[in-house]
C-alpha cells in the first residue's frame, strides 16, 4: 500500500503516474462531475485542490448554483431557492464558510451567491462546461479515446457529443433521477438502487413573492398569519387544487425595506405548489388581494405592484424542490443511493467507482439542505482522493 504524503505539486505527480488497473491509461484519472449545484462544485473544489487535475464539470443551465439561485424582483433580487443556514454550527460547513467569508451579516440574495463564488474560486472557468444537459451515462464499458486511452464511462449530451471519463459524480436532484433514472444509465442502475430512488420521498415548496407600492402592514410587522378559523386544509381528504391559497399559511415581510422595497414571501407545499406553477401571475397576485381585503375587512387594500412564483416542479433540471424520507422508504435507501458503481463483487475485474452519487438527497442526516449537499459533494471527492492515495 503505497501512502501519498506532502504537497499537492507531488501529489499530481504520482497520481499522473498511477497504474493500478488494466483498463486505466497511464495518466491522471479523468473526473466529469454532472451538475454544478453546491455539491458537485464542492466536488470538483475539493478534487482539484487535493491534487486531481482532470476534472470537468457539465452542468445543463446557463450558470452554475442549481436550487441556489437569485433572481430580479422588485427592487434587488430574491432567493428563488436556499434562503437559510439551518443550524449555526461550526459542524455545519455552509455555516463555517459563510464566518470565515465574513458573509454572515449579509442579506440572504448575497448569502448564498457569494458563498458559491467562494466555491467557484477553486475552479478554472475552462472546467465548467454550461449549457451542456446529458441525456445518458454508459458505464462499465471500454470506451476508447482517439488515443491510446480507454475509459470505463461514456457521458452522452443532449448536442450529441460524448465525453469520456474514467470517474463520474453525479449530483443531479432525486427528482431528475426519478423522471429520468432507468434512461438516464446505460446498463441499467441495479434493482436496489432504482428501489431506492423511486421511493425515497421529492416534494415540492415553491416560494410566492409580492410587491406593493404601499405597504398594508405596519413597519413593526414581520410576519403575516392567515387563520383559517371554520377549517383547516389538513382535514379537508382530496385535496381541491383550485383552492390552492388555502396552502399558503404566513407571509414574511423581507427586510431591510431600502433594499426590497415592500414585499412579502410565502411558501406553498406539496400538489398544491405543484398546481401553482400552472397559474398565469395575475391569476395568483388577485387571488392574494381578494385574501387579504378578505381577512383584513378593507377593501380598499391595494392592488400589488408586482409577483413572482417560482417553479421547482417544472424545472427539467430539478423536478421539485428537495428529498424527504417519505413513508414508503428509509434511511438505509439514502444509502443505497449514495453507492458508487459497479458494487463491489467478489473476482470482478471491473474498475472501481465507476459512477459516484452526491447531492442533498444522497445525505443520510442532513438531505433536504445546502449543507447536506455540500457535505455529500466532499464526501464523493474524498472516497475518489483517498482510492488513489492508498493504491
Ligand atoms: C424553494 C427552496 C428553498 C430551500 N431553502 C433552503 C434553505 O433555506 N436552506 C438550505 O440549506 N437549503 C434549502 N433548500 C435546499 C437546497 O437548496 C438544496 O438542498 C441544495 O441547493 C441542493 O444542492 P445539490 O447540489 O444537491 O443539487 P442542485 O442544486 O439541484 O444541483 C444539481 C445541478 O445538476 C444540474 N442538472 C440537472 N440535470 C442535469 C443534466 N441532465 N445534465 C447536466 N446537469 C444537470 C442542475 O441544473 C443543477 O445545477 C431549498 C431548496 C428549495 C428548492
Amino acid at each position: 500500500m503505497l501512502i501519498l504524503k506532502g504537497t499537492i505539486s507531488q501529489m499530481q505527480i504520482q497520481l499522473r503516474g498511477w497504474t493500478g488497473s488494466k483498463n486505466m491509461p497511464k495518466k491522471g484519472p479523468k473526473v466529469v462531475v454532472i451538475g454544478a449545484g453546491i455539491a458537485g462544485v464542492g466536488a470538483a473544489g475539493k478534487l482539484l485542490t487535493q491534487g486531481l487535475t482532470d476534472v470537468q464539470i457539465i452542468e445543463a443551465s446557463s450558470q452554475p448554483g442549481g436550487r441556489i439561485r437569485g433572481s430580479l424582483f422588485g427592487k434587488s433580487t430574491i432567493d428563488e431557492g436556499a434562503q437559510y443556514i439551518h443550524g449555526a454550527s461550526t459542524k455545519n460547513p455552509v455555516y463555517q464558510l459563510a464566518k470565515e467569508h465574513d458573509l454572515l451579516q449579509e442579506t440572504h440574495d448575497r448569502l448564498f451567491p457569494n458563498l458559491l463564488q467562494k466555491l467557484l474560486e477553486a475552479i478554472p472557468r475552462e472546467k465548467l462546461l454550461l449549457k451542456k444537459p446529458i441525456k445518458q451515462i454508459q458505464w462499465n464499458g471500454s470506451f476508447e479515446s482517439g488515443g491510446s486511452s480507454v475509459y470505463s464511462v461514456r457521458v452522452v449530451c443532449e448536442d450529441g457529443d460524448h465525453i469520456l471519463a474514467d470517474h463520474i459524480i453525479v449530483s443531479i436532484s432525486l427528482g431528475c433521477l426519478k423522471a429520468n433514472g432507468q434512461a438516464f444509465f446505460q446498463p441499467r442502475l441495479p434493482e436496489q438502487k432504482l428501489s431506492a430512488i423511486q421511493s425515497l420521498g421529492f416534494g415540492t415548496m415553491n416560494k410566492i413573492y409580492l410587491e406593493y407600492e404601499t405597504p398594508f402592514w405596519d413597519e413593526n410587522t414581520d410576519v403575516i398569519g392567515l387563520v383559517w378559523e371554520d377549517e383547516t386544509p389538513f382535514s379537508v381528504q382530496k385535496p381541491n387544487l383550485t383552492e390552492w391559497w388555502k396552502h399558503v399559511p404566513v407571509f414574511y415581510v423581507i427586510r431591510p425595506t431600502e433594499r426590497y422595497g415592500h414585499v412579502l414571501v410565502g411558501t406553498i407545499s406539496g400538489k398544491e405548489a405543484e398546481f401553482v406553477e400552472s397559474l398565469n401571475p395575475q391569476e395568483v397576485a388577485s387571488r392574494c388581494t381578494y385574501l387579504f381585503r378578505q381577512f383584513t375587512g378593507r377593501s380598499s387594500l391595494p392592488e400589488l405592484k408586482s409577483v413572482y412564483v417560482t417553479k421547482w416542479f417544472s424545472n427539467p433540471y430539478t423536478r421539485g424542490s428537495y428529498s424527504h424520507i417519505s413513508i414508503t422508504s428509509t434511511g438505509a435507501m439514502i444509502d443505497q443511493l449514495a453507492e458508487p458503481l459497479p458494487q463491489a463483487t467478489e473476482g470482478s475485474s471491473s474498475p472501481m467507482l465507476q459512477v459516484l452519487f452526491a447531492g442533498e438527497a444522497t445525505h443520510r442526516s442532513y438531505h433536504s439542505t445546502t449543507h447536506g449537499a455540500l457535505l455529500s459533494g466532499w464526501r464523493e471527492a474524498t472516497r475518489l482522493i483517498d482510492h488513489y492515495s492508498t493504491k
